[in-house]
């Protein structure tokens, strides 16, 4: 516990991330964290029942953000509605700081 959430990288939401977690095995349960508004998911990895920090850092690491970034750069606006264009501009906002 302790860990704060970083906003989704995709959609810019703090308040819609949620704690997802797999069946118990030797290790662990494997825990993810992955966001309700848009269905992003970050990796999953193995976490005790009582702690999902490791999960929550394994989604607030943003090295990953870099290609995602490359990615909604290539996004042209005439081939997109306006929404998307303005979530695509969030979206790069929040990977950016
Ligand atoms: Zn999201």
């Amino acid at each position: 516990m302790g860990d704060d959430f970083k906003p989704c990288p995709f959609c810019g939401e703090l308040s819609g991330l949620e704690i997802g977690r797999g069946t118990n095995d030797r290790e662990g349960a494997p825990t993810w964290v992955y966001c309700t508004h848009c269905a992003a998911h970050g990796p999953w990895v193995y976490c005790s029942e009582d702690d999902a920090g490791p999960a929550v850092r394994a989604w607030n690491d943003r090295d990953q953000a870099k290609e995602v970034i490359g990615h909604l750069k290539t996004i042209d606006p005439k081939q997109c509605s306006m929404d998307t264009w303005n979530a695509v501009q969030d979206a790069l906002e929040v990977l950016e700081q």
